[in-house]
C-alpha cells in the first residue's frame, strides 16, 4: 500500500483525463492520472478515427489513445493502473482510495470517468460490434455512405442520429419498441418529414446477422405487440438507447442530474466543491465527442491551476 500526492489528482484516461493531464504537467502540477477499469476510454474499442482533428488520413482509436497517453508521460504525468473505490471530497485536498489500497491525495480533483454506451444485449451485437453495428452514427456513419442503415432507439439521440445518418445514406430506418418517440417534438417532425427515414413500431431487436467478410447483413425483429418476426436488411446498426455516466462512485457527494450526469456550472468544468472539476462525457450528454471531451479536458485543467493560484496566494497573504 502507498500513498500517492499531488496538486492535480485526474480519475479516468480517456481524452478527458488525458488533455487535463498534459495541460496540468505542463503547468507543473505534476498530475496523477488513475486510468480505471478501461484505460483510453471509449476510443479504444472502436476502430477507425476520422474526426479527430490533425490527421488527413484514417487513425485508429485505440493508436490515438496511445499517443495522447504517451505525450501525458512526456511533459511529466504519472499513470497509475488502479481503479477508484471510494473518494472523499469533504474538501482540499480530496483523498480518493484505490482497488489495490493504495491511497491518492490531490490538491485539486479532475473527474473524467466518461460514459459508455448502452447495449441491448441482444446475440450478435458484440460479434459484430465494429463490423455493422455501432453506438455512435457521428463517429462512424461517415464509413456507411449509401449503404442501408437502422437507428434503434426512440429517445433524442436516437431521431437525431437518424436524421445525422440522412448526410450518408438515402435508406435510414429506426426501430423502436413502441409506438411512439419519446424525442422531443421539434425532431420528431424533422423526423417524419424526412423522405429518406422511414420508422418501424413496436419492434425488438431479436438478434443482429452477418456473414464473415461482409460484416452485418440484416437483424431479427419481433414485434412486441404481436409477437410476429421479420427480418430487416442493414449493413450499419446503431444502437441508440441511452448513455450510462461513470458516476457511482460520487453519488451522494456531487450534485448529479436525472440522468446520473455531473452537474457543473454551464460553460465550465465546475462542479459545486471548489476544486474539482468533470470534463468530458461524465458532465456531456449532448456532445459526446472525442474533441470536446478533450476541450473541456483543458478547461479542467486551467481551471484547477486558476483554483491553486488563488488559494497559494489567500495562504501566502495570510502568512505575511
Ligand atoms: P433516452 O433515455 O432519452 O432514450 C432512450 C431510448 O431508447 C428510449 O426511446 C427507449 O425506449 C429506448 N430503449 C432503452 N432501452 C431499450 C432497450 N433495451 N431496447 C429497445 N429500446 C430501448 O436516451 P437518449 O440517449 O436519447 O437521451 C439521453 C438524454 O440526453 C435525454 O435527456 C435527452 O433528452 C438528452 N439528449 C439531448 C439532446 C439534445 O438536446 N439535442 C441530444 C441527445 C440527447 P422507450 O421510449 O420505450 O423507453
Amino acid at each position: 500500500m502507498a500513498t500517492h500526492e499531488t496538486r492535480m489528482l485526474i480519475i479516468g484516461s480517456g481524452p478527458a483525463g488525458l488533455s487535463a493531464a498534459i495541460y496540468g504537467a505542463r503547468a507543473g502540477m505534476k498530475p496523477i492520472v488513475v486510468q480505471g477499469l478501461q484505460p483510453g476510454g471509449q476510443l479504444t474499442i472502436t476502430t477507425d478515427v476520422e474526426n479527430y482533428p490533425g490527421f488527413r488520413d484514417v487513425i485508429q482509436g485505440p493508436w490515438l489513445m496511445q499517443e495522447m497517453q504517451a505525450q501525458a508521460e512526456h511533459v511529466g504525468t504519472r499513470m497509475l493502473w488502479d481503479t477508484i473505490v471510494d473518494i472523499d471530497l469533504s474538501g482540499s485536498p480530496f483523498t480518493a482510495t484505490g482497488d489495490s489500497g493504495d491511497i491518492y491525495i490531490g490538491d485539486t480533483l479532475v473527474i473524467a470517468t466518461g460514459a459508455q454506451a448502452k447495449w441491448l444485449g441482444a446475440p450478435g451485437e458484440q460479434e459484430w460490434s465494429g463490423k455493422g453495428v455501432s453506438a455512435c452514427a457521428t463517429c462512424d456513419g461517415f464509413f456507411y455512405r449509401g449503404k442501408k442503415v437502422v437507428v434503434i432507439g426512440g429517445g433524442n439521440t436516437a431521431v437525431e442520429e437518424a436524421l445525422y445518418l440522412t448526410n450518408h445514406s438515402q435508406d435510414v430506418t429506426l426501430i423502436h419498441r413502441r409506438d411512439s418517440l419519446r424525442a422531443e417534438r421539434i425532431l420528431q417532425d424533422r423526423l417524419f418529414a424526412h423522405s429518406n427515414i422511414k420508422v418501424l413500431w413496436n419492434k425488438a431487436i431479436d438478434h443482429f446477422a452477418g456473414e464473415d467478410g461482409k460484416g452485418l447483413t440484416h437483424l431479427d425483429l419481433v414485434d412486441t405487440v404481436t409477437g410476429a418476426r421479420s427480418q430487416e436488411a442493414a449493413d450499419g446498426a446503431f444502437v441508440a438507447i441511452g448513455h450510462a455516466p461513470a458516476t457511482e462512485l460520487f453519488k451522494g457527494k456531487l450534485a448529479l442530474d436525472d440522468s446520473g450526469y455531473i452537474v457543473v456550472t454551464p460553460g465550465t468544468p465546475k462542479t459545486a466543491i471548489p476544486g474539482v472539476f468533470a470534463c468530458g462525457d461524465v458532465m456531456d450528454h449532448t456532445y459526446r465527442q472525442a474533441v470536446t471531451a478533450a476541450g473541456t479536458g483543458c478547461m479542467a485543467a486551467l481551471d484547477a491551476e486558476r483554483f491553486l493560484a488563488e488559494r497559494d496566494f489567500e495562504i501566502a497573504q495570510a502568512a505575511e
